[in-house]
């Protein structure tokens, strides 16, 4: 994390009803309400976000969601489309996460129309890109990460590029438990500035890297004293308001610094 604002992003994936997500809105508040030192996004399913909305308002937590449609609008039945996520209050869409893409064959050209959408809109892309463990053991993590990015991003301005945020999720480390160290982290999302520098020149040194897989509240500081690693994607260490509280505080580097972490 070099001089850019760190991001922390849950991602509740599947999980909470309307009460169980504003129970935790509550709670989740008062653990984090004195974090000045990074952003917060909470990414819930589609029901929770409007009842979010409400609750988050005063709040320093901003809202996002899991994905969106690429159309505007139509007979895309069961599709979000970005002006709907932006009527809810949300700011940032996760895009192209490894489930998406595993279980729905989400490719990276749609990920890429889907991009185009969300910055159209004023909406923040988190876009995710990520290898599984077949692709590791050959040694082509980098180059399928690399293909990934350039795909999903081809032909956006470099003012757009400067809005977006990219998530590196090892699927091999998603919900496994297995963190990838500290150290394959810090190549792969050197990696990946070395590849929007190569598409938008040095304003790559603004845009936030994020690494996601089995992030905890106890591994999240090391993670960041990486240079190329801005934050993190969290899945299921989100899902507790007190315990993903943890990991913010953990995570802010005033409160790190005082706690002499
Ligand atoms: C995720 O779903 O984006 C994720 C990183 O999950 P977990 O933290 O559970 O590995």
């Amino acid at each position: 994390m070099a001089n850019r604002r760190p991001v922390i992003a849950g991602n509740w994936k599947m999980f909470k009803t309307v009460n169980e997500a504003t129970d935790y809105a509550v709670r989740f508040i008062e653990e984090v309400k004195d974090v000045t030192e990074l952003d917060i996004i909470l990414c819930a399913p589609f029901t929770a976000l409007y009842p979010l909305k409400n609750e988050l308002e005063e709040s320093i937590v901003h809202l996002g969601a899991q994905n969106m449609a690429w159309a505007d609008q139509g007979a895309f039945t069961g599709e979000i489309s970005a002006q709907m996520l932006l009527d809810v209050a949300c700011t940032y869409v996760i895009l192209g996460h490894s489930e998406r893409r595993e279980m729905f064959g989400e490719t990276d050209e749609e990920i890429n129309k889907k991009a185009r959408k969300a910055l159209a809109v004023g909406l923040t892309p988190i876009v995710c890109c990520g290898e599984n463990l077949n692709v590791r053991e050959e040694g082509k993590a980098v180059e399928r990460v690399q293909g990934q990015v350039t795909r999903a991003l081809v032909g956006l301005s470099v003012e757009d590029l400067s809005k977006i945020i990219v998530a590196y999720e090892p699927i091999w480390a998603i919900g496994t438990g297995k963190t990838a160290s500290s150290k394959d982290a810090q190549e792969m999302c050197a990696s990946i500035r070395a590849t929007l520098t190569g598409l938008m020149g040095l304003a790559a040194e603004k845009v936030p890297i994020l690494y996601g897989g089995s992030v905890k509240a106890d591994n999240i500081a090391e993670l960041l004293t990486e240079p190329d690693v801005d934050g993190a994607l969290v899945g299921g260490a989100s899902l507790d308001p007190i315990s993903f509280g943890k990991l913010i505080l953990n995570a802010n580097p005033l409160v790190a610094r005082v706690e002499g972490i």
